[in-house]
């Protein structure tokens, strides 16, 4: 593991942060918590944590001796000292004459001994900090540390590799024990570099910065090391179908057959050659079925990941049924798990829902699943860093993580108990919207709006840049497009269901404004026009049903038909017909897939300075009038100019309008030659 520590970049930290008042012990914490946090390798996802110990100055101008810990909701890897929030250290090093202190006793402690009252939650593993000695700690949960403290003789393992330099603590869950166990074995030995704490990860420490993150990174390496020499065996392929489906067609099914009372999670795919190599392992069903590298990683992924059958080409069908028992399998050993170990619980839980966090497909890949496409995301980079330490594991011997009932303690510990129901979802959290003509106007200002309701947003556009930068801006996927195009529609609607898993909403928006007098117009123009205007609206529409059925939870079809549909503007012909069509559209889609839950609506929406109607045409529009621009805009009943924000909006109240379908709602300011009914 290479160390990255430079001498300039420290001193960089130091400059900068004297700048905001903060003292140099403080901005090299934060200097190496970011190397650290930096590398997936031994931090990920707010996992891990350091510490300083410091001198800093109260409001009276006294000095105070305070420890500044990691808070929560903070990742190492982009941490400020913001992130590090300061507690008087003396009053917590007192507590280690308690002989027990509960989770919430110490969560109170640490807050009411906080400088700064609004800062984060400071780590539950501050204590463990506070009891040691020295100035800087560094704590990660290390791949290579763990492939070998996560082997069945990995206690004796570690011990042969570091001997007397590192401390063995055993592994006991965070919290006021586990400090105190750590600070006894420092006690037995306080020349130790650091600690190994049994299949959950690492600690070092020193006086300097440098010196705890040097050691850190030798701990790692030595490892690393170990691992390379000691590699006895590949992991063997099972026999395989030869042609196996791909993820994007899966992917819809999985998240159906996932789904918790109609509510579907976000999937996230990955693959590689080590992803592989291990999901088709032939032993796959025993070394991944043991749980996770390390404790805190349930919380997220569950203990243990579904596997489902290899999909084989040709026989979807017998795989679907083969993935829903697999399902049901995986859904009652769950309850049976939390039964099991809440018998025995002190204090009794309520259960977690039962869906797997991680779908491991055969020949295919793996899936990470979340209740928005972050935490999905998040699900998928702990499966590859559990996939790697595992087979490094079996590579070398076999892996034995944490029995069942430590697995059971963290994924209920009460902290976490305490936040259930607490953190309400978005309205739209759990969909995945797709967005067309999306790059600028009523399509980004939809976007965006569906992104503000918490849904995962594909933004499609014909111009890739113009896409990228709307989806960026909300953290969605943009894509290119050209919705006339119906193998570019399958292909970007297949990219969606790889990067989130499917589709529940999806706004038709692409169009474009052809003119001319009906009898003389080029019958291209009008060809033309339908191929975007109709077409468009089918190859999207279309694409959209396929998914949607493949889930079974339904769906939302929204259709952008503009005023056009129902009351023609003179010359507008080419641009009014297919858009006439693709009202139609809506409702035969309404009709013919209103049994599968599917509804479609249409917005009809006029004058929006955006997109089709261009600045000059509404100059040279309301001057033909004899009006000012804003009153031309305002031209209707309420007299107020519509927005593309106003359009947005009414797409979202469609999605929400779960008992609507085969409705059209004006958003116009009220014209009432195009009112509808
Ligand atoms: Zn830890």
């Amino acid at each position: 593991m290479r160390n990255l520590w430079s001498d300039r970049e420290a001193a960089r930290f130091v400059r900068r942060y004297k700048r905001q008042g903060v003292n140099a012990d403080l901005a090299l914490r934060v200097y190496t918590s970011r190397l650290l946090g930096g590398n997936p390798k031994l931090v990920l996802h707010g996992g891990g944590n350091t510490s300083v110990k410091t001198t800093l100055t109260d409001i009276m101008g006294s000095p105070v001796e305070v420890i500044c810990v990691k808070g929560s909701g903070w990742d190492l890897g982009d941490i400020e000292p913001a992130g590090l929030p300061a507690m008087h250290l003396a009053p917590l090093q007192k507590m280690i004459a308690l002989n027990t202190l509960s989770d919430e006793n110490m969560v109170n402690a640490q807050r009411t001994n906080l400088l700064d009252s609004t800062s984060p939650n400071p780590s539950v593993e501050t204590l463990l900090h506070a009891f040691l000695p020295h100035k800087f700690i560094d704590h990660t949960h290390a791949n290579a540390v763990l492939a070998l403290s996560d082997q069945v003789n990995g206690e004796k393992l570690c011990r042969e590799i570091y001997g007397d330099r590192m401390g063995y603590v055993p592994y006991i869950m965070p919290g006021f024990a586990l400090a105190k166990k750590a600070a006894e074995v420092y006690r037995e030995n306080p020349t130790v570099e650091g600690l190994v704490l049994h299949k959950h990860g690492v600690f070092t420490f020193a006086d300097t910065a440098k010196q705890s993150y040097d050691r850190m990174i030798a701990v790692c390496t030595q490892a690393e090391q170990r691992i390379k020499q000691s590699r006895k065996k590949t992991l063997v392929a099972a026999k395989l179908p030869k042609r196996v489906a791909g993820p994007a067609e899966i992917a819809p099914i999985l998240r159906g057959l996932t789904a918790v009372n109609g509510k579907p999670m976000a999937l996230d795919f990955r693959t590689s050659k080590a992803v592989r190599a291990y999901v088709d392992g032939k032993d796959v069903a025993k070394y991944s079925q043991l749980g996770t590298v390390t404790p805190d990683h349930v919380i997220r992924t569950k203990p243990l990941p579904l596997i489902v059958p290899s999909p084989a080409i040709g026989d979807l069908d017998a795989w679907c049924i083969a993935a829903s028992n697999a399902v049901d399998a995986y859904v009652s050993n769950y309850h049976a798990y939390f039964a099991r170990n809440n018998k025995i619980a002190p204090i009794k839980k309520t259960e977690l829902d039962p869906m797997p966090r991680i779908i491991l497909v055969p020949g295919v890949g793996l899936f990470g699943l979340g209740n928005s496409a972050k935490a999905a995301a998040i699900s998928a980079d702990l499966a590859e860093t559990n996939i790697e330490v595992i087979s490094d594991a079996v590579a070398m011997d076999s892996y034995r993580p944490i029995p069942e009932y430590d697995f059971f303690d963290i994924e209920y510990w009460s902290l976490e108990q305490a936040k259930l129901g607490k953190s309400a979802e978005k309205p739209l959290q759990r969909k995945v919207a797709v967005v067309t003509g999306g790059g600028s106007g009523i399509g980004a200002a939809t976007a965006k709006a569906f992104a503000a309701q918490g849904a995962a947003v594909a933004v499609l556009d014909r111009d890739a840049k113009a896409a990228e930068a709307v989806a960026t801006s909300m953290g969605g996927l943009g894509l290119a497009c050209d919705v006339t195009d119906a193998k570019a529609v399958g292909k970007a609607f297949g990219t969606i269901c790889k990067q989130f898993g499917g589709v529940d909403i999806v706004v038709s928006n692409a169009g474009a404004a052809w003119q001319g007098r009906i009898g003389e117009v080029d019958d291209k123009v009008l060809r033309q026009s339908f191929e975007l205007n109709f077409w468009g609206h089918q190859n999207i529409a279309r694409a959209a049903v396929k998914v949607m059925r493949a889930q079974g939870l339904g769906g939302c079809l929204l259709f952008n038909t503009s005023k056009q549909a129902v009351n023609p503007g003179r010359d507008f012909g080419p641009y009014g017909l297919p858009k006439a069509a693709a009202l139609f559209l809506m409702k035969q889609y309404a009709l013919d897939y209103g049994q599968d839950g599917i509804r479609a609506n249409a917005v009809n929406a006029d004058r929006i300075r955006s997109g089709l109607l261009s600045d000059e045409m509404i100059k040279s529009r309301s001057k033909a009038r004899g009006l000012s621009e804003a009153k031309y805009m305002a031209g209707n009943l309420l007299s107020r100019e519509v927005t593309a924000e106003d359009v947005a909006q009414a797409f979202v109240n469609l999605a929400k309008a779960e008992a609507t379908t085969a409705a059209t709602i004006t958003v116009d300011g009220g014209n009432i030659e195009a009112s509808l009914r």
